[in-house]
């Protein structure tokens, strides 16, 4: 019995020789030539098994036969006969059943040998021939009738005995052929042209029979083939997916139709810090938010979501969850996809969850550089805009106004909000002189200090250089606004550390609010700027709201802008003089050549009205060139003692042309170059320092002098005064008007007295130090006048001596002032004009 239980043979394997075609059709109904020894033995056992099943139900069926039988043909046969047959069937009955009891406890796939079929096969044929011999007789001797019963039995054991065994086909073809043949060459035998006719019909039967076996054989081994495919690919599947969860960062899970897991990834498991059988079971979003339960509020949602995601019917995908895992904060991604039976009923949910950790923070990485100021970390200008933007979002502007006056557009649905916009005074001075790491250091403190002040859902971002903004929601009465702006101020006010230096700043705000100001993100954040550089223009370290009128000198300086070019191209510009004298003996020193526009509509405008806006607009250029030269044309005239001063804008000194131009204002003029002085402010030295430098070293070497403008006013550094090549220090008018009220007012403040008289001294010593001269601006009393003589300052300029007067005026003022000096010097007596 264990020839049933054993694999093939050894020789099994050697290379079959090539058979005809037919005959491998045939053959593939009892075995697949495509599978390994193992596999076919496989399925041997399969089909024997099959069999064996059938086996001992169609063995007690073939005893029972056999009984009635021997009862109805009783005494047909000798009683030796019928009980040969009886023991005989009855033997191949129990030897199958112990067959099939002795393969019971295997699988039904457990290997058989090609010899043990071939075996089977024998025996069954030989079951076969014991079960038929005896009707095989019994048709040679009984009656007609007895015949048909006989003929109806064969033919019977014939087709269901195949059928039975049709799994295992060499085994039912010895049943048949044994069953078939043997009852065909009994019926040739009958001397009967009826008998063998039948026989014919018999080996007919025979055949289709066996036929139906093949076909029967073939369809079983097929769906075993189909089985073992399945298997084997469900095999395949698992272990791709052992091998996905062991190594990969993604794990898969899998809940019912109630959200508990049903498929536990030992990843997730891990990742849980529990057992996965412990996780059986659990609510699958409260697991994965148990792991978020430490993080903020605003992750929460992400929680929501997966669970609304659950508790609809569609898959998802990509749903983002944060997960404290070992003290570290991850992100996963989860996807999902219901799981339905076949009447679309959900049963459950299976997908993927991937640990996105890297991604996720490179992606928020990205969102927060595209948003955020990467020095301060505030919200930056693109941030700033958006939020604003959303202020507007269901805005919109009643027809026809669009495009008008922002203050006058009526807006509906705009969400309230008010903007505080400011910068800080003086900063790019201070970049300047100490640095730009100074600088940026400023600029973090300064967003520091910021932050202490906004709160909930104000947004404070840094929308560029030293320009902060502030916006705050909702509507704000004026007078809050005020204060807020106050304690802005007061706090950026506060002395500042930076690297060592002690610094006070000023910071300027426009402030503007919407619906009242502007119906759009860009109205509003314009209606700011206007406010905020009029709070400049009224002295710094101001607040201002935006009020129309602001609009209004807006478009009256665009139309400045646009007279400006045609103004100089008609030559609308004049120069007046004001005298610079010398404070010892009060001689005059030369003039300092200040331009004016004669405007055809509005007059005489001042230079501070229009010098920003062509230096902004870049006609400064072609407009200081005229200045220059108009000044050496003019100076050419004088007295040869006296000198020009001319003003250069910082634009004019970055400007590669200013040598040429400086040159050809005097060739033209015919003036020499030491009675030309150019006046420059600190802000000039800072912009490039060696190439400013050079500049000044080209210009002096010309014989041009060079004097600093407004000194005092800038971060005004001892050190640069060494680089640079200068003849003279302009001390600014604001601490010579603190020397001393005018004389009419009496008594004045002392202690202030006092400390401009000490630094306008320590200037005035300064500049002998390092060898240059000093002119006071702005000299308006004879206190003032005498005070500086006193002081030792070399010239004096200001409104005491004269105001700056037409070129016409010129001559007769020069003479007058040569007289008044003769006469005042004869009565020692130093008082001009
Ligand atoms: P600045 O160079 O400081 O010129 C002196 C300014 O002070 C002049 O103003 C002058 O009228 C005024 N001033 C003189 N004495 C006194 C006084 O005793 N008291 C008071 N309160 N003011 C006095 P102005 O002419 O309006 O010029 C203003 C500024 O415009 C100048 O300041 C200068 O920076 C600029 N500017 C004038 N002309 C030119 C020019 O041709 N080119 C450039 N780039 N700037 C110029
Ligand atoms: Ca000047
Ligand atoms: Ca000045």
């Amino acid at each position: 019995m264990s020839d049933f239980q054993s694999t093939l043979p050894p020789g099994a394997s050697v290379e079959p020789l090539p058979k005809p075609e037919l005959w491998q059709q045939l053959q593939a109904c009892w075995r697949d030539p495509t599978a390994s020894p193992a596999q076919a033995a496989a399925y041997r056992g399969r089909q024997f098994h099959a069999v064996l099943m059938a086996m001992v139900t169609s063995g007690w069926a073939n005893v029972f036969i056999v009984l009635a039988l021997t009862v109805i043909f009783w005494g047909q046969a000798s009683p030796m006969a019928f009980a040969v047959w009886i023991a005989s069937v009855s033997l191949f009955a129990i030897f199958n059943a112990a067959l099939a009891v002795s393969r019971r406890d295997l699988s039904a796939a457990s290997p058989v040998s090609v010899r043990a079929v071939a075996w089977f096969s024998l025996e069954i044929a030989g079951a076969a021939l014991a079960f038929s011999a005896m009707p095989w007789y019994l048709f040679t001797v009984v009656d007609s009738d007895g015949r048909t019963l006989l003929a109806a039995v064969l033919v019977s054991a014939l087709l269901i005995g195949s059928w039975m065994i049709a799994y295992l086909p060499q085994a039912a073809i010895a049943w048949a052929t044994v069953v078939s043949v043997g009852f065909a060459i009994v019926l040739a035998n009958v001397n009967h042209a009826f008998f063998n006719l039948t026989a014919v019909l018999m080996l007919v039967l025979g055949f289709i029979a066996i036929c139906a076996v093949l076909i029967a054989s073939r369809i079983f081994l097929n769906g075993l083939k189909a089985e073992t495919e399945i298997e084997h690919q469900k095999q395949w599947v698992g272990l791709l997916l052992n091998d996905f969860e062991a190594h990969a960062t993604d794990w898969l899970w899998e809940t019912d139709a109630r959200g508990r897991l049903r498929h536990v990834a030992a990843r997730l498991a891990q990742n849980l810090g529990v057992r996965a059988e412990d996780l059986q079971g659990r609510d699958f979003v409260s697991a994965v938010a148990s792991l978020g339960t430490h993080l903020r509020h605003a992750d929460q949602g992400m929680f929501t979501r997966l669970a609304n995601h659950l508790a609809g019917i569609f898959p998802f995908r990509d749903v983002v969850v944060p997960a404290l895992v070992r003290g570290e904060l991850q992100w996963w991604s989860l996807t999902g996809k219901p799981l339905r039976d076949e009447t679309g009923h959900l049963v459950g949910w299976r997908g993927v969850g991937s640990d996105i950790t890297a991604q996720w923070q490179h992606e928020t990485e990205l969102v927060r550089l595209a948003n955020h100021d990467s020095l301060t970390g505030l919200a930056n200008r693109y941030k700033f805009g958006t939020v604003l933007g959303g202020y507007f979002g269901g805005s919109k502007t009643t027809s026809g106004q669009a495009g008008g006056s922002a203050a006058a557009s009526a807006v509906m649905g705009a969400g309230p909000c008010t903007v505080f916009l400011f910068d800080l005074d003086n900063f790019k001075t201070l970049n300047d002189s100490l640095g730009h790491e100074a600088g940026d250091q400023l600029l973090i403190e300064v967003a520091q200090r910021l932050r202490g002040h906004v709160k909930g859902d104000d947004l404070l971002a840094r929308l560029g250089g030293d320009e902060f903004a502030i916006l705050v929601p909702g509507q704000l009465l004026a007078g809050d606004a005020m204060a807020f702006g106050a304690e802005l101020q007061a706090a950026l006010n506060q002395p500042w550390t930076v690297q060592g230096h002690r610094i006070v700043i000023k910071a300027s705000i426009g402030v503007a609010s919407a619906p009242a100001h502007a119906s759009n993100a860009d109205q509003l954040l314009r209606a700011c700027d206007m406010a905020l550089y009029a709070a400049k223009a009224a002295g710094r370290n101001v607040m201002h709201f935006f009020d129309p009128a602001m609009e209004r000198r807006a478009r009256d300086k665009l139309s400045v802008l646009n007279d400006l070019t045609d103004g100089l191209q008609r030559g609308e510009f004049v120069l007046h003089y004001q005298p610079l004298v010398e404070l010892e003996t009060g001689a005059l020193a030369g003039f300092e050549a200040l331009v004016r526009w004669q405007h055809p509509k509005r007059g005489l405008i001042s230079p501070l009205e229009f010098i920003p806006i062509a230096e902004e607009s870049g006609l400064i250029e072609p407009l200081g060139a005229w200045v220059l030269q108009q000044a050496c044309l003019d100076a050419q005239l004088w007295p040869a003692h006296l000198s020009v001063a001319v003003n250069l804008s910082a634009a004019q000194f970055q400007s590669p042309d200013l040598l040429a131009v400086a040159k050809n204002a005097l060739r033209q003029s015919g003036l020499a170059a030491d009675r030309l002085e150019l006046e420059l402010t600190e802000s000039v030295l800072f912009q490039d320092n060696t190439r400013a430098v050079q500049t000044l070293g080209s210009l002096r070497n010309l014989g041009i002098r060079i004097a600093l403008d407004d000194f005092g006013t800038g971060y005004s550094s001892m050190a640069y005064l060494h680089s640079f090549a200068l003849d003279k220090l302009k001390i600014d008018r604001s601490f010579i008007a603190a020397l001393g009220a005018p004389d009419a007012l009496g008594g004045q403040d002392s202690t202030a007295q006092s400390s401009a008289q000490a630094v306008v001294r320590a200037i005035i010593q300064l500049a002998s130090a390092l060898n240059l001269k000093t002119t006071a601006e702005g000299v308006e009393t004879q206190s003032q006048f005498n005070l500086l003589a006193d002081l030792g300052c070399l010239q004096a300029q200001g409104f005491y001596i004269a105001k700056p007067m037409p070129v016409a005026e010129l001559p007769a003022y020069i003479a007058r002032h040569d007289s008044n000096v003769g006469q005042a010097n004869a009565a020692d007596d130093l008082m001009p004009v």
